[in-house]
C-alpha cells in the first residue's frame, strides 16, 4: 500500500510521508495496523460524538442503505430528511423553523452567506452584500467561508484577490480568572457600534462562532457578549449568523451554543457532529422571517442553490440515530471532570489561560515561539502526545481536549496525565 496518492488536508506534503495507518476504531480508541492503540482526544477533528464504531449508527446506515440510498432532493422528499430536520429543530430556539441541507461545514456557511445576501436583495436592498466577522474566526476553506475567516494565519494569502470585503471586529477572548474581560468586551462592542454607524447600510449581517472560536485557538467568549452583539444587530435590523459547526450538538455543555447563551440567531450553520461523525452532512437553519423573503411567484426570488447529495438519506439516518444517543445528554458530565482534572495543570508554570466549557478544555503553553497556529511548539507537542498514545492536535501553543462523549473519566484522566508528562518533559 502506498500513501503517496492521498494528498492530505492541512498537511505539508513532505511531512506526510509516514502517516499512522489506522485499521479500526472502538469507542474512544483508534487501533493502528500494527495493533497499537491511541486514545482519540479530539473526536477525530471534532466530528465524532459518541465514539468510534457505534453500532446504533452503523445499523441505521445499513438499514437505510437497503431501503433508499439516495434520491434527487428537488421536489422529492423522504422520511429521514424530514425527521432529522424536525428532531434538530426541536432542540433549537423556537424561531428557527426551517432547515436547508448541504454537505459539510463550509457549504453550510456558504448557504448562510448567500441566504443572507439574497434575503436583502429580494427586498430591493441590493447594496447589502458585506459581512461583519471576528478576528481569529474560522468558517471553512471554500472561497466564501474563507473570506469571512481570519486572514492573519497566511493560509488564505494566495487567494486574497478572490476574497470579498469583510469588516473585522476584535474577539474578546477569555479564560479562568481573566480580569480584563469587560474592557475587551466593551472595545469589541464599540467597534461594532462604529461599524454599524459608519457603514450600516452596506451590511447583510454578522457571522460568529458562538461562545468558542474553534480553529482560531479554542478562544472562548462570554454569553453576555453574544447578547450585546445580538441587541445591536437587532436594533440595526441586520441578520446574525451563528456558525455552530463545531459548537453544535452538545460541545459547549448545552445542545447548542445559542441555547446556552440564551440568544436567538437568524441563521445557524451545522455540520461536524450532526451524523455522530459517520457521514458528511451540513445544514443551515433559519427563521420564518428569513424564509418569507423568498416567497412569491417571481422566480428571481427563489434560492437557486443546491448540492447533488442534499439530504442524503444515509447521512440523515445516521443523524437520527446520533440524535437518539444525544437525547441521553451524554455531554453534560464533562465540564466538572475537566475542572477537577485540570486543576493541577492550571498551576504549572508553563501553562496559562486554562478554560473549560462543556466538553471542551483548552490551555496555552508558554513558549519561546510566535504563539498562534504556526508556533513551533505545535508539531513537537503533537508528536510527543502520539508517542505517548494520545491523539491531540494542538493549535500552535494551544493544547485542547475535545473528547467523544463515550469517553470515561479514567480515559480523560489519562489524557490530562499525558499532557502533564509531556509538558514536564519539554
Ligand atoms: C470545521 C469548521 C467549519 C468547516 O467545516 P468543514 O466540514 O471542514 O468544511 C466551519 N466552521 C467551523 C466553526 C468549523 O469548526
Amino acid at each position: 500500500m502506498n500513501s503517496s496518492t492521498f494528498w492530505m488536508p492541512f498537511t505539508p506534503i513532505e511531512a506526510a510521508k509516514n502517516p499512522l495507518r489506522v485499521a479500526s476504531g472502538q469507542g474512544s480508541w483508534l487501533v493502528l495496523e500494527d495493533g497499537s492503540r491511541i486514545l482519540d482526544g479530539i473526536s477525530s477533528w471534532w466530528v465524532n460524538l459518541h465514539g468510534h464504531g457505534r453500532k446504533e449508527i452503523a445499523e441505521a446506515i445499513y438499514h437505510q442503505a437497503l431501503t433508499l440510498e439516495q434520491v434527487i432532493p428537488a421536489g422529492l422528499t423522504h422520511g429521514p430528511a424530514e425527521a432529522l430536520a424536525e428532531g434538530v429543530l426541536s432542540h433549537l430556539p423556537e424561531a428557527l423553523c426551517r432547515m436547508f441541507y448541504s454537505d459539510d461545514g463550509s457549504t453550510a456557511v456558504e448557504v448562510a452567506l448567500k441566504m443572507a445576501v439574497q434575503y436583502w436583495w429580494n427586498q430591493g436592498e441590493t447594496r447589502r452584500t458585506r459581512f461583519l466577522a471576528f478576528e481569529g474566526a474560522y468558517h471553512g476553506d471554500t472561497l466564501g467561508a474563507m473570506s469571512v475567516g481570519d486572514r492573519s494565519s497566511g493560509f488564505s494569502d494566495p487567494f486574497r484577490p478572490l476574497m470579498f470585503d469583510v469588516a473585522y471586529l476584535p474577539w474578546p477572548s477569555t479564560w479562568d480568572n481573566d480580569e480584563d474581560i469587560e474592557l475587551k468586551e466593551n472595545a469589541a462592542l464599540k467597534a461594532l457600534d462604529e461599524a454599524l454607524e459608519n457603514h450600516g447600510d452596506t451590511f447583510a449581517g454578522l457571522i460568529v462562532e458562538p461562545l468558542i472560536q474553534g480553529a482560531g485557538g479554542m478562544r472562548f467568549c462570554r454569553p453576555e457578549f453574544l447578547l450585546g452583539v445580538q441587541n445591536r444587530m437587532k436594533a440595526a435590523g441586520l441578520l446574525v449568523i451563528y456558525d455552530e459547526v463545531m459548537t453544535g450538538f452538545g460541545r459547549t455543555g448545552e445542545w447548542f451554543s445559542c441555547v446556552k447563551a440564551k440568544t436567538s440567531p437568524d441563521i445557524v450553520c451545522l455540520s461536524k457532529g450532526i451524523t455522530g461523525g459517520f457521514l458528511p452532512l451540513g445544514a443551515t437553519v433559519t427563521t420564518k422571517k428569513v424564509q418569507d423573503a423568498f416567497l412569491g411567484d417571481d422566480s428571481s426570488r427563489t434560492f437557486w442553490h443546491g448540492h447533488s447529495y442534499t439530504a442524503n438519506p444515509l447521512a440523515c439516518a445516521a443523524g437520527l440515530a446520533s440524535l437518539r444517543l444525544m437525547e441521553k445528554e451524554p455531554f453534560r458530565k464533562f465540564e466538572s471532570w475537566h475542572r477537577e482534572l485540570g486543576e493541577a495543570l492550571q498551576d504549572h508554570p508553563r501553562i496559562r489561560r486554562f478554560r473549560a466549557m462543556g466538553t471542551i478544555a483548552a490551555m496555552e503553553l508558554l513558549s519561546d515561539g510566535s504563539g498562534g497556529y504556526f508556533d513551533a511548539s505545535g508539531p513537537l507537542l503533537r508528536k510527543a502526545f502520539l508517542d505517548a498514545g494520545v491523539l491531540l492536535r494542538p493549535l500552535g501553543n494551544v493544547i485542547y481536549i475535545l473528547p467523544p462523549y463515550c469517553t470515561t473519566r479514567e480515559e480523560l484522566a489519562l489524557i490530562y496525565e499525558t499532557i502533564a508528562a509531556v509538558v514536564e518533559g519539554l
